[in-house]
C-alpha cells in the first residue's frame, strides 16, 4: 500500500515538473534563439543538384539572419530572412523571425502580419499540406516545431498587448516571382500608351506653336494653323496673342 502511495506521489510530482518544463515562457517563445537550424542536415540531401544548393543557400542566409538578429542588427537580420523566405517560402519559422525583427523596431502591425503568415503556414504543415516539404522542415529544425494551438494562443495574447486583434490581421501580400516580369511588361505598356496618346502629341503641339510653318501662326487653344494676316483663329475664333 505504501509503495502504491509513493508511486502515485512520485508520478504526480513528475507530471507537475514535466508540465512546467513543457510550458514555454513568452520571453523564450518570442526569441531568435529557439530557431537555430540543424545545419548538418543541409549537406546530406541529394548530390550536387539544385535542391541541395538551394537548401544550403537557405540555411546559410537564415543562420546569418539569426546571428544578426541576436546582436540586435535588425535591418541586416531582416534582409537575410527575407532572402531566405524567397528561397524557401514554406519554411514557416522564417516568417516568425521576420516578425521579431519588426517587433524590435516597434512596428507591431507589420510584425502581426508575419506572425499571421507563420500561423497559416504552420497550420498547413500540421494538416499535412506540405507533403514532401514537411519532413524536410522537420529535419532542418533543431528544436521542436510549435503546435498550432499553443502558438496561436501565445501570439494572440502577445499581440493583444499592443492592441492588435489577431483575427483581423492578414498575412503580408507578396507578389509571386513568376508575376514580376509580367507586371513589369504591363507597366511598360502603360508607359508606352501614356506617351503615345498624351505626352508625345502635347510635345508636338508645343513645337508647332513655337515654330509654325512660314507665313502662318498656330492657335495655342485648338492648334489650328492660320495664315499670318488672320487676327483671329479660323477654327475657334480666339484672338491671336
Ligand atoms: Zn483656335
Amino acid at each position: 500500500m505504501r509503495l502504491i502511495v509513493s508511486i502515485i506521489t512520485l508520478c504526480s510530482i513528475c507530471t507537475a515538473l514535466c508540465g512546467k518544463s513543457f510550458a514555454i515562457s513568452e520571453d523564450k517563445f518570442f526569441s531568435y534563439k529557439r530557431f537555430f537550424l540543424n545545419q548538418d542536415i543541409a549537406g546530406t540531401f541529394l548530390d550536387d543538384g539544385k535542391v541541395k544548393k538551394d537548401l544550403n543557400r537557405f540555411a546559410l542566409t537564415f543562420m546569418r539572419g539569426l546571428s544578426e538578429g541576436s546582436f540586435e542588427r535588425t535591418i541586416e537580420a531582416r534582409r537575410n530572412f527575407l532572402k531566405a523566405r524567397k528561397i524557401w517560402p514554406e519554411y514557416f519559422n522564417t516568417d516568425f523571425v521576420i516578425a521579431l525583427t519588426y517587433e524590435d523596431e516597434e512596428k507591431y502591425k507589420i510584425a502581426a502580419q508575419y506572425y499571421k503568415s507563420y500561423l497559416n503556414k504552420l497550420e498547413a504543415f500540421h494538416k499535412g499540406e506540405y507533403r514532401m516539404y514537411g519532413s524536410l522542415i522537420v529535419s532542418f529544425t533543431s528544436g521542436k516545431i510549435d503546435s498550432y494551438e499553443s502558438a496561436h494562443a501565445l501570439i494572440k495574447k502577445h499581440l493583444a498587448k499592443f492592441g492588435i486583434d489577431l483575427k483581423k490581421v492578414n498575412a503580408p501580400f507578396t507578389i509571386p516571382d513568376f508575376l514580376v516580369p509580367i507586371i513589369g511588361f504591363l507597366f511598360l505598356i502603360v508607359i508606352y500608351v501614356i506617351n503615345w496618346f498624351w505626352i508625345a502629341p502635347s510635345l508636338r503641339n508645343r513645337r508647332l506653336i513655337k515654330n509654325p510653318p512660314e507665313g502662318f501662326w498656330v492657335c495655342p487653344h485648338c492648334i489650328a494653323i492660320n495664315p499670318n494676316p488672320a487676327l483671329e483663329c479660323t477654327e475657334c475664333g480666339r484672338k491671336r496673342k
